[in-house]
């Protein structure tokens, strides 16, 4: 993984002046950026005829090219700024060409085209692509504003598109709120909570995470684990990860809201009608990202996954019945995260 070839190409060489085959090779190479060192992946041509360790390497422009752009994004990344290909998702979200999205913004006519190909964003210009990323209502701001930049034709497509965004945007705000007011009584971080507030995007996260790694998950199964997570998240770091607040219940630990969990707009959720009963099944949901989970947590849920994976629903039923938190709390109590964090085997 260190150094590796990717192919071999037949060309005329440019450092021995032979035509012969090539090697097209990759590595992690470090650079300089601002001031700042990042790690990417290089690539580059090696010509095996040059006895001369310093001249047995070149890279061809177009090459060049991409190598650059995986170090800007490398830096992007470091620094929590959108890479290329995400500003170019908030382009493609509005329908819109980089100069629309230049002018919507009433910046100058090329900023965007820099910003996905060859320049780093300031953080306020960063700032303002996340905005209208996550709210349509500013992008409509910014139309709005900039009106005369654009033919009237032009403005009423733009306008539609942001409407079908408010529209996904508004169910997707009211579901959420539907879930917080749940949690009204937690807004404080407390042993309930496992001292840390209801964190939504988290929880899409996790969930999308445990049905991608894990065929057939449904509900009683996904309940349970998000438990064991936060509960062993708790053990380790004291702190919980979703902020969930779990009851004690015939079938185990359940939060609250559970039914409204599985309503959110990114949790991925097929209802199966078996015999009088509906049962929930959870698929991935291809548009998360995991960025909202650490490294840590993502080390807490490889656990859990791994401890659970071949478990069916009444395993895990059966195995968190020996719970101290289970035994010592009774039927419709909160389980605290104190008793929580005693969970065996972990
Ligand atoms: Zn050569």
């Amino acid at each position: 993984m260190q150094d590796y070839l990717v192919r071999r190409i037949l060309m005329d060489c440019p450092l021995c002046e032979k035509e012969h085959e090539i090697e097209e090779r990759k590595r992690i190479s470090a650079i300089t950026i601002k001031g700042e060192e990042v790690e990417y992946e290089e690539c580059y041509y090696f010509c095996n005829h040059m006895k001369d360790e310093d001249e047995n390497e070149f890279v061809p422009a177009k090459i060049l090219d991409e190598n650059m752009k995986n170090a800007r994004n490398a830096y992007k990344v470091k620094k929590g700024l959108l890479t290329s290909e995400e500003i170019i998702k908030v382009r493609e979200q509005y329908g819109l060409s980089q100069s629309d999205l230049s002018n919507l913004l009433g910046w100058g006519e090329v900023t965007i085209s820099r910003y996905e190909s060859k320049a780093i964003q300031d953080e306020a210009y960063d700032n303002i692509l996340r905005l209208i990323s996550d709210n349509p209502m500013k992008t409509y701001e910014y139309l709005n504003k900039n009106k005369d930049k654009f033919s009237e034709s032009k403005f009423l497509i733009i306008k539609d598109k942001i409407n079908k965004n408010l529209l996904q945007y508004g169910k997707e705000y009211l579901k959420r709120q539907i879930l917080e007011s749940e949690y009204l009584n937690y807004i404080e971080p407390s042993d309930f909570n496992g001292y840390k507030t209801l964190d939504i995007d988290k929880l899409e996260s996790i969930v999308s995470y445990f049905a991608k790694r894990i065929n057939n998950l449904y509900k009683v199964k996904l309940m349970k684990m998000l438990w064991y997570s936060d509960a062993l998240s708790y053990k380790l770091q004291g702190k919980a990860m979703t902020g969930l607040v779990y009851c004690h219940e015939d079938l185990g630990a359940l939060p609250k809201g559970h039914y409204k969990i599985l309503e959110l707009e990114n949790i991925n959720v097929q209802k199966e009608e078996d015999y009088d009963n509906t049962r929930y099944h959870i698929l991935p949901n291809n548009n998360i990202d995991f960025s909202f989970i650490d490294a840590h947590e993502m080390d807490i849920l490889d656990q859990i996954i791994n401890k659970f994976r071949n478990y069916k629903a009444s395993d895990i039923v059966d195995y968190m019945h020996h719970e101290i938190a289970y035994l010592e709390t009774i039927d419709g109590q909160e389980i605290p995260f104190s008793l929580a964090k005693e969970i065996k085997d972990f």
